[in-house]
């Protein structure tokens, strides 16, 4: 009885985030999927499909050939833009508002916690809410950016000419290293962990329930597919995020 397994893992999820003092969320590409954003390493999902992401989101195609990436990282900033969160991503801020969350850590640069009313998030891939010059280090946010296009198609600061980046982690690139640091701390200090959308496989995130077990901390997964972590999860959820939250939230 798949329901009733999935009613009690609900239950059981419910019952570990009250006795929590500490809990903290650890979301990926899963969380986005039912607002329309296709996760990128799965086989056949649009955008992804037609262009190597390690080549065309990758920090050298930016420096070699900004007119190119700006290409492929224009529309998808812009359909980034328009997307809104899903009932999984405004559990989680409603959550937070109940005092049961402490944070959410996103591999996603999306903006769908913040939309969906989260406070506290930490984006350790970076985010599409801005861009910044590479020469003068000027900020401009994601619709300001959308005025600095030249004729070839590529973002110019406004003060000093110089090429605008969004402010995404591209391949290549080194992590944001007060976000990391900041994830790391709230992994160590976390009762429980909530993993979220992620397959845990991709660094940072995949290092950071290690640290949460390693410190005497619990585990929660849901999403679909293996983690390398299943079986050290005290729950394991495996159906949609939106209902399986919605799920805890009702048992809560
Ligand atoms: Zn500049």
């Amino acid at each position: 009885m798949a329901g009733q397994v999935a009613t009690d893992q609900a239950e059981r999820l419910a019952e570990l985030i009250r006795e929590s003092r500490c809990t903290v969320a650890l979301t990926g590409a899963g969380i986005s999927v039912p607002s329309g954003i296709p996760d990128f390493r799965s086989p056949g999902e649009g955008l992804w499909e037609k262009v190597d992401p390690m080549k065309v989101a990758h920090i050298d195609a930016f420096r070699r050939d900004t007119a190119r990436f700006w290409s492929f990282y224009r529309p998808r900033l812009h359909s980034l833009g328009g997307v809104e969160p899903n009932d999984a991503h405004r559990a989680l801020a409603e959550l937070e508002r109940r005092n049961l969350l402490e944070a959410v850590v996103t591999q996603n640069i999306d903006m769908l916690h913040h939309k969906a009313g989260s406070k506290r998030v930490i984006e350790v891939h970076g985010s599409i809410k801005s861009g910044t010059c590479q020469d003068c280090g000027a900020e401009f946010t994601l619709e300001e950016i959308d005025e600095l296009f030249d004729d070839e198609g590529v973002a110019i600061c406004a003060r000093c000419a110089g090429h605008v980046k969004p402010d995404v982690v591209l391949f290549g690139e080194l992590l944001p290293a007060e976000a990391i640091a900041e994830a790391e701390a709230l992994a160590a200090r976390a009762e429980l962990m909530l993993c979220i959308g992620t397959s845990l496989e991709v660094f940072p995130v995949a290092g950071l329930p290690s640290i949460t077990i390693g410190s005497g901390g619990g585990l929660a997964i849901i999403t679909k597919g293996p983690t390398p972590f299943d079986t050290n999860a005290r729950v394991r959820m495996v159906g949609d995020v939106v209902a399986d939250l919605e799920a805890v939230l009702g048992a809560l």
